[in-house]
This record gives structure tokens, C-alpha cells and sequence, in this order.
């Protein structure tokens, strides 16, 4: 039996998501801190690729097994596909949202002035139906969550221009959401033919992270793409998982029947990428978590980025009598768009600061009487704190606020989605 990945006994224990039972294997639950986490993750990465010049569409879930251009497709790249049965047809559910914006553009009329044409969709679920013995956690799974983006270029000098630009997108869509490339090794497959015309713009890509990437040869094309990397998140137990990736695809315009109309009117075949900036969301949050896990083992506390963290401040009185103050506090704060809550609990103090602890939160604020005089908050800070020395500053609710402010600065905010009061909060494990 193989070991339990620590991410998996993490997601457990923060109440962040669980295996669903009821459901088939590979099918999560998520409480509402995963929620949350999922969710600002998602409204993330679509912003970049939206700011990156995507267009936002949404596709079905499920397509007809015998439409002929997707029975087409699906014989040249099998994926291990869940079957539906319809009415009188037989449906397959998506495991990617190719298909569905290669319909789009098969139906769009598209000149040489529109390109490069980005459609965007994040995509909740795609489907695949792995097999069992490799399902885990948050890592594999048979529904994820993908932000997939397709690229409609003219030729490859443009294709070469949207890859290193994507590129650059999806180290900056890690950096943000918590992931250094010291975290993840490059990959670059390649045909020979692409390799030998375009030595100088290959290399120009391993220039751009300045480490080793593994670069693998192919001397056919097997798949639809000539060129494409990988990102892969190397975990605690030494797996690699894909993060994000980007593909220059030289076959399914022609598959599709996707074409555009040049400067003299004629119709014309474009090159297609596919680019997901970040992988899929779920496995976002398990790369995250194994960094972790990966950082405690080294002594250094775990948390996540403070915009991803479900409470970013915890507000605990010293003693009931410091209640109401502690509520009023959190409201300011609250209103300030910052995740706040109280611990009102009937705990010991000391037990209240070791629970804040265990999960993780960014800003533990303890009030009371020395706080209520000198009008101030005594705040630890976990990114500052070691095993050994909390790390506590006095702040003002205006200081930590600004603080917090700019450390989420370009994120998305969602309120807290649980009760601020801990005390009618129920425990979802
Ligand atoms: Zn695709």
C-alpha cells in the first residue's frame, strides 16, 4: 500500500475537501474553506487570461459520441471518457474543453485582422475516467477543474510569439498563486523537424527561468502538437504532477475545419494552441499544500499565501469580558475586506492560540486589557514566527488592515465563508 501523500491528510485536517463516498472514486467534496480556496483560484487564473487578451466563452459538458468530427478524435486520441446514455444517443462527458471551442471556431467567421483569437474556459468539471489505483487526493483525479485556453494564430511565426508569451504567463500565474520555479521542473518535448528549424527560439525559452530543463526529442509527431511544455510540481513523496502546460498544435484546425480569411479573401488554415496557465485548480491547492508540508519538514512554519487563507485574521480575547471588544475590532476589519474571526470559544487561551496555529492563520490578534487601554492590537505573525519564537508586534486595526491590504493587492477577495463567531461554527470532520 502506498503511503497517504501528506496533502492528503492536510485537506482533511484544515476542512478543506474529503473523498465523496457516495460518489465514484476521484470525486471530492468540498467544505467551505476549499470552497473558498478553489474559488479565488478560479476567479484568478480567468482574470489573467482575460487580462492576458482571452475571451470567455462556456461549452457543454457533454457531446455526442458519433458527431463525426469528435468520433474522429476521439479514435486518434482515446482518453478514458465516461459514457452517457441519452435518449437515443450516446454521449461522452468532456475531458478537456477542446472540443467545445473548436466548434465555436469551426462556426465563427474569422479574418487576419481578429488573430490571435483566445477563447478561454475554466471548465467545472472536466472528466476522466482514470483508473482507480492512480487516484489521489487533490492530485488525480476523475473531475478537476481547468482553465483551458485555445489560440487561433495565422503561422507558426506567430504561434512561436503567443508560446513564449504564454510561457511567461504561466510562471507568472504560479508566482502569484504561491508557486516559484524553484517548486517546479520545466519540461520541453518537441519534434525533431520543430527542433532543427527553430533551435534559437527553443533555447530562448530556457533563458527565460534560468534552470536546467529537461528537453525530450521526438523524430515523429505522435500527438497533434509540435512543440509543448510542461511545468511539473515535484511533491513530498517525490512524484511529479503537470502544472500548467501550452501546446502549439499543427492538426486539429484541419480535423475541425477552422479557418480564416487572409488579406486576398482567401480561406486559410491556422495553428492552435492550447495553454492552461496554471493546471488544474484542484491541483493548485495540492501543490500548495505539499509545499507545506515540504516547508514544516524544514522547520519553516506552513501556511498558505495570505490571499488564499480562509481566515486571514483571528481575533481572541483574553477573557470573556473582552468579547464584545474583540467583535467590534473584527467588524472594523471586516468591513476593511479582510476574513476575520473570533474565537469566543469557552478555551483556555493557551488553547485557543495553539488551535489558530494548527490552522494556519496568517494574523492572530489577542485582546485584552493592556490592548484596550493602549488602543492597539498585539498581533502574531505567522510568516515572521519560527517553531521556537513567535513573532508578535503591536499593531493599530489600521496598520494590520494596510498591511493586509497590500499583501492581497491584485487578488481577488471573497468574504469569509463561514460564521465569524466560532462558537456556531459546525466542525466538518
Ligand atoms: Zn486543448
Amino acid at each position: 500500500m502506498d503511503k497517504i501523500p501528506p496533502h492528503v491528510e492536510l485537506m482533511r485536517r484544515l476542512q478543506i475537501a474529503d473523498y465523496e463516498p457516495a460518489s465514484d472514486s476521484g470525486h471530492l467534496r468540498y467544505y467551505p474553506k476549499g470552497r473558498l480556496i478553489k474559488s479565488l483560484l478560479e476567479e484568478f487564473v480567468t482574470l489573467k487570461c482575460i487580462e492576458y487578451g482571452a475571451m470567455e466563452v462556456e461549452t457543454p459538458i457533454m457531446f455526442d459520441r458519433s458527431h463525426p468530427t469528435l468520433r474522429r478524435y476521439l479514435e486518434r486520441f482515446p482518453a478514458r471518457q465516461y459514457i452517457l446514455k441519452g435518449d437515443k444517443r450516446e454521449f461522452f462527458l468532456r475531458f478537456a474543453a477542446c472540443f467545445g471551442q473548436f466548434l465555436i471556431a469551426h462556426d465563427s467567421v474569422i479574418t487576419y485582422r481578429n488573430l490571435p483569437v483566445r477563447l478561454y474556459e475554466l471548465t467545472r468539471y472536466s472528466f476522466r475516467k482514470e483508473q482507480r489505483g492512480e487516484l489521489v487526493g487533490l492530485r488525480r483525479l476523475r473531475a478537476f477543474t481547468m482553465p483551458d485556453m485555445h489560440t487561433i494564430v495565422k503561422d507558426m511565426e506567430q504561434a512561436k510569439e503567443e508560446f513564449f508569451r504564454q510561457y511567461k504567463l504561466a510562471v507568472e500565474v504560479l508566482r502569484e498563486i504561491g508557486l516559484e520555479p524553484e517548486d517546479y521542473e520545466v519540461a520541453i518535448r518537441v519534434t525533431r523537424d520543430f527542433y532543427e528549424e527553430n533551435k534559437e527560439f527553443v533555447h530562448s525559452l530556457v533563458d527565460i527561468l534560468k534552470k536546467p530543463i529537461l528537453v525530450e526529442m521526438w523524430d515523429q509527431r505522435f500527438f497533434y502538437f509540435v512543440l509543448k511544455f510542461e511545468f511539473n510540481f515535484v511533491d513530498a513523496l517525490d512524484k511529479a504532477s503537470a502544472l500548467s502546460t501550452v501546446q502549439i498544435d499543427v492538426e486539429n484546425a484541419e480535423r475541425y475545419d477552422i479557418s480564416y480569411v487572409d488579406e486576398n479573401g482567401e480561406k486559410k488554415r491556422p495553428i492552435i494552441l492550447h495553454c492552461s496557465a496554471s493546471g488544474a485548480i484542484e491541483r493548485c491547492i495540492y501543490a500548495l499544500l505539499e509545499k507545506a508540508h515540504m516547508q514544516a519538514e524544514k522547520g519553516i512554519l506552513p501556511m498558505l499565501p495570505v490571499w488564499l487563507s480562509p481566515t486571514q485574521v483571528r481575533v481572541i480575547p483574553v477573557s470573556e469580558r473582552y468579547l464584545d471588544k474583540a467583535i467590534e475590532i473584527a467588524e472594523e476589519l471586516r468591513r476593511r475586506k479582510i476574513r476575520v474571526d473570533v474565537d469566543d470559544r469557552d478555551e483556555t487561551l493557551a488553547k485557543k492560540i495553539r488551535e489558530a496555529g494548527r490552522e494556519w492563520i496568517p494574523y492572530v490578534a489577542v485582546v485584552g486589557e493592556e490592548e484596550v487601554r493602549g488602543g492597539f492590537l498585539t498581533v502574531t505573525i505567522r510568516a515572521e514566527s519560527t517553531l521556537k519564537e513567535q513573532k508578535r508586534v503591536r499593531m493599530s486595526v489600521d496598520e494590520l488592515a494596510e498591511r493586509i491590504r497590500r499583501e492581497c493587492e491584485g487578488k481577488p477577495f471573497k468574504p469569509l465563508p463561514l460564521p465569524m463567531l466560532l462558537s456556531q461554527r459546525p466542525s466538518f470532520r
